[in-house]
């Protein structure tokens, strides 16, 4: 086969009086009337258990739009014999076949499943319309159409052969099953990292976090409406350490395809470590784990303060900072500093917050108690920073109704400030201003401040500056912006990922994340 190359999938702007505004807005009623069970998914059968937890509206935690049957360990060993059960077959499939299934889900995504998709992550995540459109529209549909592209780059990839000699690379999927594990914040992460596996032939374990379950469940409802067979993918709900363990006690366990925090990742990476010599092949460990990501602006940027200050605000707080990719330090010479000081302070002062489905807001709740308090104890610290710390714009937090937390700017004086090297998740940004004499340390500062090095920014006219930014930042992201926010990777046009603290850089949405799912044979025939 010959898949033509896919086009990136446009955004709707859900206008007022638009077809795609009435069925949003009709699917958004529907769900937030009734009260769905989700169940665990286990060869394609629903499985409920004695263990259930609930999904919440963030930005109104009282109201409940799921109960969530959670897996436990007989679960996870049931869903493992399913897997390996149908694995075979699956394996087998000619790629033409696997690669038909996720393209006609990507079709039945950008139409009927669409409205589900975006107004369960609207309701279930506090994405506003616009967020839960760019990912759960377009950046699902983008995962499902490229990759069958990508992995059909590799499957042509072959040695060479002569005439009495035949060579040739069978791309087989690992032996076992992937493990993948998905974060809250994006439901095109939990569709590309179960299907990414599994169009490579692999069954896939796929667990994704409760507080996303409805629009993920919804997911699993497109795949098997678009054939994909029972086993291939099944869904355990429940708690980290219930579901993972036994996961990664098994002996089959093929690989982990993770995007989470930090610790969680390295605590996976040690259990794989003390299981080493049970399982029958290495693991792939591939993990996107988190971020401090930088906006570093240099003096030349005078003239484009404007874009600069969207970038901040933009990067920031859309989707309330709770992206892996999101801006949460910056760095700005003290030239600019007094022209931007005002515009940022009157940007971050309009933005509009609340309820999700006023389609006027521009940002929703945080996603959960947990994280409301953690990030209140962050503005705490600020508040009381004596002369370190500044609060420039923000601060306030309501949980009343919602987990509410207004865009919050903090300007610290030390370049090792918490703030600046801790990951919040949240819409906090500290900023530093340095001295422009000392553009060097401060970009040496950038660099060693936090151990993260997923995405950063610089914002600059001066090439010179620009070389010497790329230079000196090289190692600190592994999504490099000039000019620009350093959130909104696209699929296909630019892969993501990070290093460091950040993940193995397996960049997501291109070839080099699929050729981690096939464990190629090479075959050599003599004529
Ligand atoms: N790919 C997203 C972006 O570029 C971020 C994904 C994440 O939060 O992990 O903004």
């Amino acid at each position: 086969v010959r898949v033509p190359p896919p086009q990136n999938e446009p955004i709707l702007a859900h206008a007022p009086g638009s077809p795609e505004r009435a069925s949003l807005q009709a699917a958004l009623e529907r769900m937030a009337s009734e009260r769905i069970d989700i169940p665990i998914l286990i060869g394609g059968k629903h499985v409920r258990s004695h263990k259930t937890d609930t999904v919440r509206m963030p930005h109104r935690h009282s109201h409940v739009l799921a109960t969530v049957n959670e897996a436990d360990a007989s679960h996870v060993q049931q869903a493992i014999q399913v897997a390996l059960e149908a694995k075979d077959e699956w394996a087998r499939m000619p790629f033409a076949e696997r690669a038909a299934i996720f393209l006609r889900a990507a079709e039945l995504l950008a139409t009927k499943y669409r409205p589900l998709l975006n107004a369960s992550t609207m309701l279930g995540q506090s994405k506003t319309a616009h967020q839960a459109e760019i990912d759960a529209a377009c950046e699902a549909i983008d995962f499902l159409r490229y990759n069958v592209h990508f992995a059909q780059q590799i499957l042509s990839e072959q040695p060479v052969s002569s005439a009495q000699t035949w060579n040739m690379l069978d791309y087989r999927p690992l032996d076992g099953f992937v493990f993948a594990v998905a974060p809250f914040n994006f439901t095109s992460i939990a569709m590309n990292l179960s299907v990414a596996p599994a169009l490579m032939g692999n069954v896939v374990l796929f667990k994704p976090s409760t507080t996303a379950a409805l629009s993920n469940w919804y997911m699993m409802e497109l795949l098997r409406e678009a054939g994909l067979p029972d086993g291939v993918i099944n869904m355990l709900p429940g708690d980290g350490p219930t579901v993972g363990n036994p996961a990664l006690a098994s002996p089959h366990l093929g690989g982990i395809h993770f995007t989470g925090s930090t610790p969680t990742f390295q605590g996976m990476w040690r259990t794989v470590g003390e299981n080493i010599a049970r399982y029958k092949q290495y693991p792939r460990l591939v993990g996107e784990t988190g971020g401090k990501d930088f906006i570093f602006a240099h003096a030349s940027a005078a003239d484009d303060l404007d874009a600069l200050a969207t970038a901040i605000v933009r990067g920031g707080y859309e989707y309330q900072g709770q992206k892996c990719s999101a801006a949460s330090r910056v760095y700005v010479p003290e030239s600019l500093w007094p022209r931007l000081k005002p515009r940022l302070q009157e940007m971050i002062a309009e933005l509009r917050m609340g309820d999700i489905t006023d389609f006027r807001n521009f940002m929703g709740a945080v996603i959960d108690e947990k994280s409301f308090k953690r990030t209140s104890s962050y503005i705490e610290m600020a508040k009381h920073g004596g002369s370190e710390a500044a609060i420039l714009a923000g601060g306030e937090t309501d949980r009343s109704e919602g987990w509410f937390v207004r865009p919050t700017l903090v300007q610290v004086t030390n370049p090792r400030h918490r703030i600046l090297q801790e990951e919040i998740f949240a819409p906090v940004v500290g900023l530093y201003v340095y001295p422009d004499a000392q553009f060097e340390e401060a970009l040496r500062e950038c660099d060693e401040c936090a151990t993260y090095a997923l995405t950063g920014a610089v914002f600059a006219r001066d090439r010179k500056a620009i070389s010497r930014m790329m230079h000196a930042l090289r190692h600190t992201a592994g999504n490099f912006y000039i000019n620009d926010k350093p959130t909104g990777a696209v699929v296909g046009q630019q892969p993501f990922g990070g290093s460091r603290a950040s993940g193995t850089n397996d960049k997501a949405g291109s070839l080099l994340n699929l050729v981690r799912w096939t464990s190629p044979r090479t075959i050599k025939e003599n004529f």
